[in-house]
């Protein structure tokens, strides 16, 4: 019955069943004519094993989702791994945000769109196998090759319009994925998760393109790389190992280290070290930026507790602040709770944030006093980045403005009045300057020149890991008091 109501999957063990039932029915001439008692155990045997294969194992309805009428996910992995080395070519495509369509249409409706659905791939698609794998997800897969954009576009043009159900027209909106064996994927598992990622990141696009995304190898590239950027980031902060790098900032006159800058980064035995241009905006997208940017905060005010710290005589550390971090409400009353908690005093700790942060600027401007009040400071970060307006510094009572590298690099591939406009500008409202990316001496001196406050960059320091900062440190109050000793022998020997 299913045989003729529905395709069958085009399984191996579809054929390995229909060669004993064929078996079984060539033997059965051969026992009349012959009579031999061996021929009918094996025609015997031929007919349980049909039999113990069409209700046990190769039961059709197992392959079919009932709503839809097509494959299932089942079939789908079934297929595909047993034909693992042959060419094949899919469409998948996924309706977008299907759990809160889902709630919005109610069960039923949503079951009897998908039937819909399903039905229309079925007869749009004849000469191809159709699949429903959950969640919204369909496939439309072949071995033989297909015009995979045309199929998409189809589809897109179909959904469109609407899905006429009952009396009312419901909506949906679909991405789509091409894919083919081009893509080396090692298991049917690492294509359905290609498909599932290549959903959900235009599931999260925020202007969502219509056009199909073509999963090919740097694709799958990145989307690996991804994955394993969550799996450290997760781990991270599960574990409380997010790692903070401190990077020293030095008074542009004296040329000594004042301040440091806490850098979070990730540490992954496959990977390395994750920079934060990697994984900050993966912890803002799925939320794991407010733990994460707890840790660092609270590593940071660990570190400046320690005794041996606060003998090499830093003013301040600052501290990022991700502009969600900035739209949590209680954000103030949890930093407060672990300034106190080690003792450090508030005034050591300044925030850096930037223009992105002002989403809501009244939860931003109520955090930010209920901090001041406390002690701690705010810097704007990367004023010239291209976010920067002056408004910001209208609204916010920053201490202290951080230039962006790019502003600072492009006044020295390309010198005109700007940079020093500016910094004069800022600092004759009162602002203190630190111009971020000086790399060579020569920058630094310019920058002084400049009347630039403070100077953060590799020609000073890179990042370095707290113990490596705190030995750092050492070392250049060493040759600090060194210098002093130096000069008091000099003036010394010019007085007598
Ligand atoms: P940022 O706050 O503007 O930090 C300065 C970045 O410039 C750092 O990159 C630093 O390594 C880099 N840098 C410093 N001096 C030089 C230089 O002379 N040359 C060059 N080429 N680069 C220099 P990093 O550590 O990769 O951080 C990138 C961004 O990630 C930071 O930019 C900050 O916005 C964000 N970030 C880092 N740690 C955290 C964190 O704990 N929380 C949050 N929310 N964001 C963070
Ligand atoms: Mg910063
Ligand atoms: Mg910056």
């Amino acid at each position: 019955m299913f045989y003729r109501q529905r395709k069958y999957p085009p399984l191996r063990r579809d054929r390995a069943f229909a060669f004993v039932v064929s078996a079984g029915i060539l033997l059965l001439p051969l026992c009349l004519v012959t009579q031999q008692p061996v021929f009918y155990a094996a025609s015997y045997a031929c007919l349980l094993i049909s039999l113990w294969n069409y209700f046990g194992k190769q039961n059709p309805e197992q392959f079919f989702e009932n709503r839809t009428g097509l494959f299932n996910r089942r079939a789908f992995e079934c297929l595909m791994r047993e034909n693992a080395s042959r060419r094949y070519s899919i469409v998948s495509l996924c309706i977008r945000n299907y759990l809160d369509m889902r709630e919005l249409y109610g069960e039923r409706q949503m079951d009897r769109c998908l039937t819909h659905i399903g039905r229309w791939l079925h007869e749009v698609f004849p000469a191809q196998n159709t699949f429903y794998l959950r969640n919204g997800n369909f496939v439309v897969q072949s071995f033989a090759p297909f015009d995979q954009a045309e199929a998409a576009e189809r589809i897109q043009a179909r959904f469109a319009e609407s899905w006429h159900v009952g009396d009312v027209d419901r909506f949906f909106d679909v991405s789509c994925a091409l894919l083919d064996s081009s893509v080396r994927a090692a298991s049917v598992h690492d294509i359905m998760n290609c498909l599932a990622m290549a959903h959900h990141r235009q599931d999260h696009t925020v202007l969502p393109d219509k056009r199909p995304v073509q999963v090919d190898g740097a694709y799958v590239d990145d989307l690996r790389k991804e994955v394993a950027v969550k799996r450290a980031l997760e781990h991270a902060v599960e574990t409380d190992s997010v790692c903070v790098f401190l990077q020293p900032i030095v008074d542009a006159r004296t040329q000594r280290i004042v301040g440091a800058e806490a850098l979070a980064r990730l540490y992954d035995k496959e990977l390395g070290y994750i920079s934060p241009g990697v994984f900050i905006p993966i912890a803002e997208k799925d939320g794991s930026i407010t733990a994460l940017g707890k840790q660092v905060f609270e590593k940071v005010c660990k570190f400046m507790s320690w005794p041996e710290t606060q003998a090499l005589g830093l003013d301040w550390v600052n501290v990022n602040l991700s502009p969600v971090q900035c739209m949590n409400p209680h954000l103030a009353e949890e930093f407060i709770a672990i300034q106190r908690k080690y003792g450090v005093p508030a005034a050591k700790i300044h925030l850096e944030i930037t223009e992105e942060s002002i989403i809501n600027l009244t939860t931003l401007q109520n955090q930010i006093a209920r901090m001041r009040k406390e002690g701690f400071r705010f810097v704007l970060d990367d004023y010239g980045s291209g976010y920067s307006n002056l408004m910001m510094v209208r609204n916010i009572p920053f201490i202290n403005i951080k230039l962006d590298m790019t502003f600072v690099r492009a006044h020295f591939e390309d010198p005109n009045t700007l940079l020093p406009d500016t910094i004069r500008a800022f600092r004759e409202l009162g602002f203190s300057i630190t111009a971020e990316g000086v790399e060579t001496s020569a920058m630094a001196l310019a920058l002084d020149e400049m009347d630039t406050t403070y100077l953060q960059g590799f020609h000073y320091a890179r990042p370095m890991p707290m113990e490596d900062f705190y030995v750092f440190m050492k070392a250049a109050g060493r040759q600090a008091e060194e210098e002093e000793a130096g000069d008091d022998c000099m003036v010394a020997a010019k007085s007598v």
